[in-house]
């Protein structure tokens, strides 16, 4: 018999809809895939370069609970240099990934019970986390507001429960950039409201169009006391599967994440923390900034391929790597001509027919939205999105050709 906490979770929906992309690709079809939560790349030479220096140096042992001094010496240089603000070792945790940071901010805020706001459509390990840690997740609608959460929603949706915000900005899934009011309002209702902010920033390394990204603290210092910053290089290095990810907050927020880290995974990988130490000291951007470029093409391509889209908007895509549509208008004129049209059938016709992997926005609670990575080769990129919206086109012709006389 396994524990009941076991009914509180699933695998998640993204990995579930990899594993069906490949599932796809055995039966010999090609299959071209969007899917994927991280940016198609080799590793950058300084990260190579430090994890072999480490492994010749045979270094092997246990580090400190949240990672090398050095390191974490390191990380309070770039993340002062971001928010402009002074940052010491001791305010920072390296973690697993920003999966574990996010894991851990959960385990040590949340009560039973506590609530805590989720901008939604929403990454789908957010709700994940603080069920599992026992919170309990207050959904906030961005979609009619270019999903971005207006502060009067987040307000009225705080009661004495409520116990932290989560603040993604760049939005995955939805490539929205949280603006400067708006972050503003967030920090000024925290603090109004006694709330924690669990600030995000996992994808600030791509920013589109005429956006900026803007860390919460800086923008609003007298939050800073109850504000977590979660990043990682999963993607600013396309580093996924290194696994180097941080936590930096108060004092006390770091030392109760010392001691839960102490008890669960001893520590981040000791080569992968030297091969960004390297990285972090060798202070090699060209990397970054060709990963940056790539992204920016693939955006720029996609967005010309998704201009031929029918009655689907066209992706905001102001950061991170991700197109999502907006399935909205077109599941109104469906339901006109008297069909229902969800996200998780048109995933399915565009696996089936469009040989195309993507992830249906009910993994982010959103049957509206489908997501679509555009961090992947742009060769690829450009054949898929074209066979994407023949598809769509197609069904869109077959379910939702409203008369004229009904649009009026
Ligand atoms: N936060 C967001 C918004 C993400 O999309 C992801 C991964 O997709 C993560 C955190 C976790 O990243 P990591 O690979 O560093 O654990």
């Amino acid at each position: 018999m396994l524990a009941q906490r076991t009914v509180l979770f699933k695998s998640s929906d993204t990995a579930a809809a990899r594993t069906a992309a490949k599932v796809a690709a055995t039966s010999g079809k090609e299959i071209i895939d969007l899917t994927a939560g991280e940016i198609w790349s080799d590793t950058a030479p300084s990260v190579r370069a430090g994890a072999i220096a480490a492994i010749d140096r045979n270094i092997n042992r246990y580090t400190d609970t949240v990672g090398l001094m050095e390191l974490r010496h390191a990380l309070a240089r770039k993340i002062s240099a971001e928010t402009a603000q002074p940052w010491s070792a001791d305010e920072i945790a390296v973690t697993s990934g920003a999966k574990q940071a996010l894991f851990n901010a959960a385990m040590v805020l949340l009560n039973p019970g506590d609530e805590v706001l989720i901008p939604a459509p929403y990454w789908t390990t957010f709700p994940a986390q603080i069920v599992l840690a026992g919170g309990k997740p207050i959904y906030i609608e961005t979609r009619l507001n270019n999903f971005v959460p207006k502060v009067t929603d987040l307000a009225a949706a705080v009661t004495s429960k409520t116990k932290a915000v989560v603040v993604n900005t760049p939005n995955n899934p939805t490539g929205a950039v949280y603006d400067r009011d708006t972050l503003a309002g967030i920090a000024q209702l925290a603090i109004d409201r006694n709330v924690w902010i669990v600030f995000d920033e996992c994808y600030g390394a791509f920013i589109h169009a005429t956006c900026t990204h803007h860390p919460i603290v800086s923008i609003a210092p007298r939050a800073r006391d109850r504000t977590l910053i979660v990043s990682s290089f999963s993607k600013s290095l396309a580093l996924t599967g290194w696994r180097m990810g941080y936590l930096a907050g108060p004092h006390a927020v770091i030392n109760a994440v010392k001691a839960l880290q102490s008890h669960t995974t001893s520590n981040p990988n000791i080569i992968a923390q030297h091969a960004l130490l390297h990285h972090l000291e060798c202070g090699d951007r060209a990397f970054q900034a060709r990963l940056q470029r790539h992204v920016a093409n693939a955006r720029e391509l996609g967005l010309s391929i998704l201009s031929a889209l029918t009655w689907v908007p066209q992706p905001i895509a102001q950061g991170g790597f991700y197109f999502y549509l907006d399935l909205g208008e077109l599941q109104r004129r469906a339901k006109v001509n008297g069909h229902e049209l969800n996200a998780d059938d048109v995933v399915t016709a565009f696996l089936m027919d469009a040989g195309v992997a993507t992830v249906s926005g009910t993994a982010f609670g959103d049957p509206a939205g489908i997501r679509l990575s555009y961090g992947i080769e742009l060769e690829l990129l450009d054949k898929g999105l074209r066979r994407l919206i023949a598809t769509l086109n197609e069904l869109t012709f077959c379910l939702a050709k409203t008369p004229l006389s009904e649009e009026g």
